[in-house]
């Protein structure tokens, strides 16, 4: 077939989108004056409003998505063990990394020493704290439905996950009496990947109008004032992806990590966008297949990741716990070094992963060493830009694990990977 124009591929075309987006943000920001048409028509009208829709056609597709793969990967898996090998490591997997991720940030924001010379005094800040008392007990419990299908309409991610297997499960297992069953889940499977595969294509323009609102509403103003704060957090992101996952693919996997990062690129231009790791969840599975991932094993552990596995979020906690401790000349001992750790990779497990979730959980770790909650008015002005950044770590996280165990098992091309 001839073509009349250069065929740009669709992980370039989203980079492309991205680019053009920051730079048409920042353009508007910094030199086109405020006016209605501006503010209410361009950026919060057509900007806000074609942002959103993409979203929400990726949030749209997540939870029947995740069902139906999940579903259809335990029917073709089979056998219990497998599954129950998958499940053991990704999860020891996903809270090994959480855990370092916070020793990283806490070893590099203690050398940086965000936030010292402030001299906060407690009661500075006008700051009302979300009740978020997450005890592990609840967490634990919350791990199973009362009510499948209520768990289906809120999007509750772990309860899908843990129908979804059994549902996979028992129609592997009573094969004989439920073919027709087992034949609509596999039909829904394919409908819904077939319709990811559709709203991708929606994907460059999606990006472009949500990063451009973003860079237009950014003052620039309040990013220079927290400028070691924001260095620390991006610094341990850059750690954590570019030194422990590269580590990690090198040694479990023995694939070149870089072609890892420029096969991965588009999900975490995805990601930077929305900063949304649960509506990334189907782009994610896609690009992981064409990777070499089975998708009998990502559609498992990328929804499960998504929701247990956040190691951007833990290193903005472990920054941000230093930064406050300092802002507010409070000295924190090794025992809150460890109850940090703890606190912050136990929060990660059970909420969504959503924009800005991360500052809700950082309430119960800076409550578990007594630092004051009202801390986190002075990081909220700048947030929105690290929690795009921390989501593409929150990915990386997912994706590195899913890798890494697809090949214990058997489940991972490495020729497709290479090619
Ligand atoms: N936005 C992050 C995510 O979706 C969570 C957070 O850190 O706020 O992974």
């Amino acid at each position: 077939m001839k073509k009349n124009r250069r065929d740009i591929s669709p992980s370039k075309k989203i980079f492309i989108a991205l680019i053009a987006g920051l730079i048409f943000g920042i353009i508007l920001h910094n030199f086109v004056p405020d006016s209605h048409f501006k503010n209410y028509i361009l950026i919060e009208g057509i900007f806000y409003t074609l942002g959103q829709l993409f979203i929400r056609l990726m949030q749209m597709l997540v939870v029947p998505l995740v069902f139906f793969s999940i579903a259809d990967g335990c029917r073709n898996l089979g056998d219990t063990e497998t599954l129950g090998k998958v499940g053991i490591r990704i999860v020891v997997f996903y809270l090994f990394t959480t855990a370092l991720a916070i020793v990283i940030a806490l070893g590099l924001s203690s050398l940086i020493g965000p936030g010292k010379g402030m001299n906060m005094q407690i009661g500075d800040q006008n700051f009302e704290v979300a009740n978020a008392d997450i005890s592990l007990k609840d967490t634990i419990l919350d791990f199973i439905p009362t009510n499948p299908v209520g768990a289906l309409a809120e999007g509750n991610m772990i309860q899908i996950i843990i129908f979804a297997v059994l549902v996979g499960l028992l129609i592997a297992s009573m094969e004989d009496r439920l073919v027709s069953l087992g034949n609509i889940v596999t039909e829904m499977n394919d409908l819904m990947m077939g319709m990811t595969a559709w709203v991708m294509k929606l994907a460059p323009m999606g990006v472009f109008f949500l990063i451009s609102r973003t860079f237009s509403n950014l003052g620039f103003d309040a990013i220079l004032s927290m400028l070691s704060y924001m260095a620390s957090v991006l610094g341990g992101l850059v750690v954590q992806l570019l030194v422990v996952y590269m580590i990690l693919l090198t040694a479990f996997v023995r694939v070149n990590p870089f072609k890892f990062l420029k096969k991965y690129a588009p999900v975490m231009t995805f990601g930077f966008s929305t900063a949304s790791s649960s509506a990334t969840v189907p782009i994610n599975i896609q690009t992981l297949e064409d990777m070499g991932v089975d998708r009998k094993i990502s559609s498992f552990t990328i929804p499960l990741g998504a929701t247990v596995n956040m190691d951007g979020t833990a290193i903005m906690q472990g920054v941000a716990v230093v930064f406050i401790a300092n802002a507010y000349g409070i000295t924190l001992s090794p025992t809150d070094f460890l109850t940090v750790i703890l606190t912050a990779t136990i929060a990660s497990v059970g909420t969504a992963g959503i924009p800005s979730v991360g500052l809700v959980t950082l309430s119960m770790v800076l409550e578990s060493v007594g630092l004051p909650v009202e801390g986190i008015a002075i990081i909220m002005g700048i947030d929105r830009i690290l929690d795009m950044a921390r989501t593409t770590i929150n990915l990386s996280g997912d994706a590195t694990g899913t890798i890494i165990v697809a090949n214990s098992v058997g489940a991972f091309d490495k020729a497709k990977f290479n090619s």
